[in-house]
């Protein structure tokens, strides 16, 4: 890999050991943080919407994920709610202390039509503009995200391209002004992912963490893509987060539903709000397993 050519602004020094990131909405969110986006990865209703953000507050979290701007492979899929929906999501976030949404955008429009309708309520929440896996080298798009800093990016590594031009890509958005970019790993395709959607990559969260001034986020949801369990009874998708958390991964993005089954998108891999508990225990093991390690390193390093 040719290192910084394609990112020089996002590209850290090998000899920098600074953890770089950003504050947004009073939370940190640095190459040494850690914060949990769960939501419905399509908004399909108000009541689905007010149960999901009583359950993470309920559990103590303050950042979600929502899709009302959906990419989805047919025209006769169900596309997202759109602008419908976000008002009352805003709303709702607001009354259940949400203060980071991880929304998608799919077309510079979304920008200001959410940063319109987040000041007319009096902005009781704010947005993380997601770019999709899809979008990954939609070149406009990034210069338009890049173009505002009101809201931070949550930029999703291309499906099919290399980590190289993905970086390239993420460095269109700070190159024309927004650099508080989270990098999230989803996933690649390829045929041999089989059984899952995609092939997990989150061997690279510290590959990111080490080449760039990016925090990096994983998205084992879109990764595994179904909700299989192991032989002792562990969802695949509960196996590739604590793989990523315990290699060091900053934030985490995961689809959660009321009653996964009825979701209108992505059904198969959504955990159940039921779930959501124990898999937020498993994630504290995981990351409690990160922290010792890194205090083991720096000890044997510094021998
Ligand atoms: C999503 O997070 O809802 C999504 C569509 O993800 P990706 O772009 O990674 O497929
Ligand atoms: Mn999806």
């Amino acid at each position: 890999m040719q290192v910084a050519v394609n990112y020089p602004i996002l590209a850290r020094s090998q000899q920098d050991k600074t953890s770089y990131g950003f504050v947004f909405q009073g939370l940190n969110f640095y190459q040494n943080s850690f914060n949990i986006f769960a939501g419905l990865n399509a908004v399909d209703n108000k009541t689905n919407v007010e149960l999901t953000f009583k359950a993470l507050q309920a559990t103590g979290l303050n950042c979600a994920r929502m899709g009302a701007f959906k990419p989805r492979t047919s025209p006769y899929n169900f596309q997202g709610l759109g602008q419908d929906c976000l008002p009352y999501v805003f709303e709702l976030a607001g009354k259940y202390g949400v203060k980071v949404i991880a929304m998608e955008v799919t077309h510079d429009r979304h920008i200001s039509l959410i940063s319109k309708i987040l000041e007319q309520l009096g902005n009781p929440t704010s947005v993380l503009l997601q770019i999709g896996t899809r979008n990954a080298q939609n070149f406009e798009l990034l210069k338009a995200v890049g173009s505002q800093i009101q809201f931070p990016i949550l930029y999703k590594r291309g499906y099919g391209i290399t980590l190289e031009e993905s970086l390239a890509a993420c460095e269109y958005i700070a190159h024309h002004g927004n650099d508080k970019i989270i990098f999230c790993l989803r996933g690649m395709k390829s045929q041999y992912a089989d059984p899952h959607r995609n092939f997990v990559d989150f061997a690279h969260v510290p590959v990111i963490r080490r080449l760039t001034k990016m925090p990096v986020g994983i998205d084992p949801s879109h990764a595994v893509g179904n909700f299989a369990r192991d032989l002792d009874n562990i969802p695949d998708i509960f196996n590739a987060t604590a793989q990523g958390i315990i290699a060091g991964a900053n934030m985490l993005l995961v689809d959660v539903h009321p009653d996964p089954k009825t979701a209108l998108v992505d059904a198969q891999q959504a955990i159940n709000l039921s779930d959501l508990e124990s898999y937020l225990h498993d994630i504290e093991i995981c990351r409690q397993a990160y922290l010792k390690r890194t205090a083991l390193f720096e000890k044997i390093h510094h021998k």
